[in-house]
């Protein structure tokens, strides 16, 4: 039975059931939103094991889609946070105006993630289309580039360089991951065939990166040196991409053979509700619990403290020790922070892991990642200007230090936000140790530049918020961006939650969160890995799925990732 989460105020939703394109692999080409979507929860756990905890360290979407389902399944999740409920999708509020907000980690989500869009429909979210370069939601698109502005609503308004090198890149994605075909296996939800397709991408291009592809592909190579140049400061979907040029390009293929860069949606009102309300939320129906409860009702209000260390005990248990000294002893664990915590922010047992799994936490590479925003009294980039009948200032693409500036309007009669600058590795840590105000003049100072007649500062309300989360002790990094030969080592994160043939001493913890997924930076992948810890806990504690609905640890052997050679 399936449960009636569709929304109406969600197209995502629509269509549910229907064939259009999800997130169903490439790696692992399983169905997530089919499986959650069970108004009977995704398995059941023998009633000795009802009431049996398990803790949970980290309260972002994973850890809490983590222990809204084994709640459902009867167990009882204990979350453990250090900071705050949400994790990266963090919405924060302008001090002036409490109810308009800055989204400083996830805010455009695409409706290919139906994993996600469940959670979203399930709380009853509104999403609105995002406002990304040459959207019909943008409005209005500028393209500067070297020291020339290009005013556009639609990629046809833009000179023909930028057509061709558009047509470059779906040309080059035709012929070298042949797009059509496996993104028409991910609709079909053909396992088999999404595997015959994508698998030898895997083998020709972990070891590759994104440069190498833009560099050496034949629809690129026909053109020349300044449209890749342009590619990398225009990119496809959200904004520039040049900065992920080190990067393996299968990530890169992940995102757009999954439609990532398509068709996103914004939360009205913020992001972060979407934790909020799940920890808030009473599921219709669950096992063992009365009916009315909730996360927030079990943790009574709040969770854990922060995580200091995890320990093996001699009775094979694992225990917690939290910030404030107590400790508590768990049959499982779920750690859902960024990997790289576990050797800097924990006191972790090194026997709980195997050595080669220690050594993929440990080489997880990450992306940075800086956002600037400002309060602006109203969405005056409405405007029109009289003499050149354009907006007056737009959705806005640079080669210069702001990268991309995207327009947040909240609707007429509520203050608007302006993300001055959204920019990644190199280009955010050049603002590393700046404060607020100081990005934000800088800001200033760069639009200034592109749109001279805009006296943006008289719009200013309130104080600037930024958020660099490289330079956060919680999180270290705005997520994992994989090297070239990090295949095997995402493999070994993602796979862990199927333990069978572990030795004991690596038994019971459980891996998930954006790292350990294979589209980081997307809570899509977040959720995935979180349902797989689900299957993982609900396996270790006697459980099984239903007849005909198989988790994904029952298929993992079949049609699990790829494994690539040693040798
Ligand atoms: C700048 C940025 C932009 C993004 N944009 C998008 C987007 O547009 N669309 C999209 O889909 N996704 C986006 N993402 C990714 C998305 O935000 C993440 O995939 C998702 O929020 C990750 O959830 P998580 O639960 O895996 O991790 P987190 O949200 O990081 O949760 C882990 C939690 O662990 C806690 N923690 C850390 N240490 C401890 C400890 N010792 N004890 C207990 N708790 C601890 C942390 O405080 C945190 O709350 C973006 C992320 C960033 C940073």
């Amino acid at each position: 039975m399936t449960m009636p989460t569709s929304n109406p105020r969600n197209p995502s939703s629509e269509s549910t059931g229907l064939k259009s394109l999800s997130a169903f692999g490439p790696d692992f080409p399983f169905s997530f939103d089919h499986w959650v979507a069970d108004t009977n929860g995704v398995g059941i756990i023998p009633a000795d094991n009802h009431g049996a905890e398990v803790a949970v360290v980290g309260a972002g979407i994973s850890g809490l889609v983590t222990a809204y389902e084994l709640m459902r399944l009867g167990l009882r999740p204990v979350i453990y946070e250090a900071g705050r409920l949400g994790g990266r999708l963090r919405s924060e509020p302008f001090g002036a105006a409490p109810d308009v907000v800055a989204e400083l980690g996830g805010m455009r989500f695409p409706i290919t993630g139906k994993a996600l869009f469940h959670y979203i429909d399930l709380c009853r979210l509104e999403t609105r289309p995002f406002p990304n370069p040459l959207t019909e939601a943008a409005g209005s698109t500028v393209i500067d580039l070297e020291g020339t502005s290009h005013y556009a609503r639609t990629i046809e308004d833009l000179p023909p360089l930028f057509r061709e090198v558009s047509n470059a890149w779906h040309a080059s994605l035709e012929n070298e991951a042949r797009l059509s075909e496996l993104q028409q296996a991910m609709t079909d939800r053909d396992p088999a065939r999404v595997h015959q397709l994508w698998d030898p991408l895997v083998e020709a291009w972990d070891d590759r990166t994104f440069y190498d592809f833009i560099a050496t592909t034949e629809p690129f190579c026909n053109l020349g040196y300044r449209h890749r140049e342009v590619f990398g400061q225009v990119g496809f979907g959200t904004g520039g991409w040049d900065s992920d040029f080190p990067n393996t390009m299968l990530e890169v293929l992940r995102i757009a053979v999954s439609g990532f860069d398509d068709n996103q949606r914004f939360i009205v009102a913020a992001a972060e509700q979407l934790p909020r309300r799940l920890w808030e939320h009473q599921p219709r129906k669950l096992a063992h619990w009365a009916t009315g409860t909730s996360l927030a009702r079990l943790h009574k209000g709040a969770p854990r403290p922060g995580v200091a260390r995890l320990i093996r005990n001699e009775n094979g248990t694992i225990a917690v020790t939290d910030r404030w000294g107590a400790t508590r002893d768990y049959e499982a664990v779920v750690v859902t922070t960024q990997s790289w915590l576990l050797t800097t922010g924990i006191d972790v047992d090194e026997s709980l892991f195997s050595h080669k799994v220690w050594m993929a936490l440990d080489r997880t590479s990450y992306t940075q990642s800086s956002k600037t925003f400002v309060m602006v009294d109203r969405p005056f980039w409405n405007d029109i200007n009289p003499v050149t009948g354009r907006h007056l200032m737009s959705m806005t693409l640079t080669d210069r230090n702001t990268r991309g500036t995207y327009l947040l309007d909240n609707g007429p009669d509520k203050p608007a936000v302006i993300l001055l600058t959204y920019a990644w590795n190199a280009d955010a840590m050049k603002v590393l140790p700046l404060s607020a105000q100081e990005r934000a003049r800088l800001a200033i100072d760069t639009l200034r530049k592109i749109y001279p007649d805009v006296d943006l500062r008289s719009h200013i309300i309130g104080e600037p918020i930024t958020v660099s989360w490289e330079s956060d002790p919680l999180f270290l990094g705005a997520f994992k961006g994989a090297l070239p030969g990090h295949y095997r080592y995402s493999r070994r994160m993602h796979s862990h939650f199927v333990q069978a043939d572990f030795p004991a001493e690596h038994r019971g913890i459980y891996l998930a969160g954006d790292d350990v997924g294979w589209t980081p930076g997307w809570a899509e992948g977040a959720v995935h890995t979180a349902l797989n810890a689900v299957w993982g806990v609900m396996n270790q504690f006697g459980g099984a799925t239903y007849d005909g609905r198989p988790g994904p640890g029952d298929v993992y052997a079949e049609v699990g990732p790829v494994k690539l050679p040693d040798k």
